[in-house]
């Protein structure tokens, strides 16, 4: 491209991907550059090697909000040819004597629940019937009167409840409920219970019942190759093996749009950003790691409770109190004895992730201390094993990536910090920095990954609301139209 650019975007995650082709699809001229040399960041497919015909999701592999962001609802995803399918069980939580399960259908969860399903469905019941405004309220950018009020104070009330120690085991009876909850929360990977966890476990849970915990067929990368589709047929360029470390490394541009952390920013812009947020920048926290565990399988999980099998998502870490226990362990920097996993079998939802000669990919994480160098595969078999007896045997190869090493992959998730920051409630509501829009990092300079509002997950808001800010700065103030 000629001349001076219009754009810059550092990082082709979704948020980096959803700014740069909502830019080029207002006219101005955009250049990605990706240190990677391959798109898409947190939401990419790869063959790893494993086993013949088995791709494995590097990050992340299940997406409710692929469907339900305000973002991808404009994108529209589906016609663009990616198929997003739910499982009737969105998630589950297997525990010493059964499982608790949330289908889509909130009855039937409710029914299973037996004596707390009253409780679930008081929890969720006004959520579910309201997902459009729970989704508005927590994937918006937090700078504007929440559409709907009641919607809010429902939500915050019930955050509030399941966010503070003393409340939050009042409303339940029996062990099931509260841990199906629990097992949600957790992926803030924050100590629990806290307002962070109790937020993302209401977001997670309304949308596992109104939309489903989707996956695309034949995994995430559909969506990055959507994405990096429709920025190239609107002029966008992109440019891989090209990490930005200082500003000799950025093309002449306009603006500079950031999906990284926010201390590259710092380090990168320097002088050009406000002394308050480069202060903030640089003082930013991380949060505790994933440890990423890849299984090819030659037969589905044998899970002990068979509905378990039925769920697209399984949080194996036991009882509410044992997840306690599991992530305060990491606020000590200790690797907890029962650590908490996250499981997911794509091929429960897309059958066609099985390989012709039976095998299949199954895709976990475990919660570890920030950094940590640790092999968790027999910890996260054996955490398995306990739900599962049998699961070893149906064990055909694995790699680990240790928390520490995931970094290499992807420079956003420091120390294995799969959030791109620790999951607290200033952050989520407020930014990395104190400023009062924390889109914008200095003169020309945007902050759009998952260290913005609305905070981790591929929704793609970040990038359209730093988008929206830049469009602000050239004078285009209606967005466009992203439909297909
Ligand atoms: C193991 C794991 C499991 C997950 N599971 C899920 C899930 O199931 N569902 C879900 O919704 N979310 C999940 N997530 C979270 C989700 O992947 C992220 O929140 C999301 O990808 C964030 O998008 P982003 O665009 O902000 O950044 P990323 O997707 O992290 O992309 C940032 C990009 O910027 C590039 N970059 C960084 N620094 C530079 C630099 N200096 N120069 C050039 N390029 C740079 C990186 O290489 C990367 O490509 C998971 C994440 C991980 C790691």
């Amino acid at each position: 491209m000629a001349g001076r650019l219009d754009v810059v975007v550092v990082g082709s995650g979704p948020n980096g991907l959803a700014a740069a082709l909502t830019l080029a699809r207002a006219g101005l001229s955009v250049q990605v550059l990706e240190a990677q040399p391959h798109l898409g960041g947190g939401a990419r497919t790869a063959d790893l090697g494993l086993a013949p015909g088995v791709v494995h999701d590097t990050c992340s592999a299940v997406h409710p909000m692929a469907i339900a962001s305000p973002f991808f609802r404009r994108f529209d995803l589906r016609s663009r040819g990616v198929r997003l399918v739910a499982p009737d069980a969105s998630f589950a939580q297997p525990l010493p004597d059964g499982a608790g399960v949330a289908y889509q259908d909130l009855a039937r969860t409710a029914a299973e629940l037996g004596p707390d399903g009253d409780a679930w469905l008081e929890v969720f019941g006004p959520l579910v019937e309201h997902a459009d405004d729970v989704v508005e309220l927590i994937l918006g950018d937090h700078r504007r009167v929440p559409r709907s009020l009641t919607t809010a104070v429902r939500f915050g009330l019930r955050a509030l409840e399941q966010g503070v120690g003393p409340l939050w085991n009042r409303r339940f009876r029996s062990d099931a409920a509260p841990a199906l909850l629990t097992g949600v929360a957790a992926h803030s990977i924050t100590p629990l219970p806290s307002i962070a966890g109790s937020g993302t476990a209401l977001l997670l849970g309304t949308l596992a019942h109104a939309v489903g915990w989707t996956v695309p067929l034949g995994g995430t990368q559909a969506i990055t190759d959507a994405m990096v589709a429709d920025l190239l047929a609107h002029g966008g360029e992109v440019r891989t093996d090209h990490p930005v470390r200082t500003r000799a490394d950025l093309p002449p541009a306009r603006a500079v749009v950031f999906d990284t952390v926010p201390a590259t920013v710092a380090e990168v812009m320097g002088s050009r950003l406000d002394r308050r947020i480069a202060r903030g920048y640089q003082a930013y926290r991380h949060g505790n790691g994933a440890t990423k565990v890849d299984y090819v399988l030659s037969a589905p999980v044998p899970w002990a409770d068979e509905r378990v099998r039925a769920a697209g998502t399984v949080h194996v870490g036991g009882t509410r109190a044992e997840m306690v226990a599991a992530e305060h362990a990491l606020t000590q920097g200790r690797h907890s004895e029962h650590p908490m996993v996250l499981v997911s079998d794509p091929a429960v939802t897309d059958p066609g992730r099985v390989a012709a000669d039976g095998n299949r990919p199954l895709w976990t994480y475990a919660h570890v201390p920030a950094g940590s160098r640790v092999d968790m595969t027999e910890a996260i078999t054996a955490e398995i094993e306990r739900f599962a007896p049998g699961f070893r045997d149906v064990v055909v190869a694995s790699q680990c990536v240790p928390a520490a090493r995931l970094e290499l992959h992807n420079a956003n998730y420091v120390g294995g910090d799969i959030a791109a920051g620790a999951v607290t409630l200033p952050r989520m509501l407020g930014g990395p920095a104190l400023t009062w829009d924390p889109f914008v990092a200095g003169d020309g300079v945007y902050l759009c990954s998952a260290a913005v509002p609305p905070g981790p997950g591929v929704h793609g808001m970040g990038g359209w609301h730093a988008a929206r800010r830049v469009l602000a700065q050239v004078g285009i103030h209606r967005p466009p139209d992203l439909a297909p």
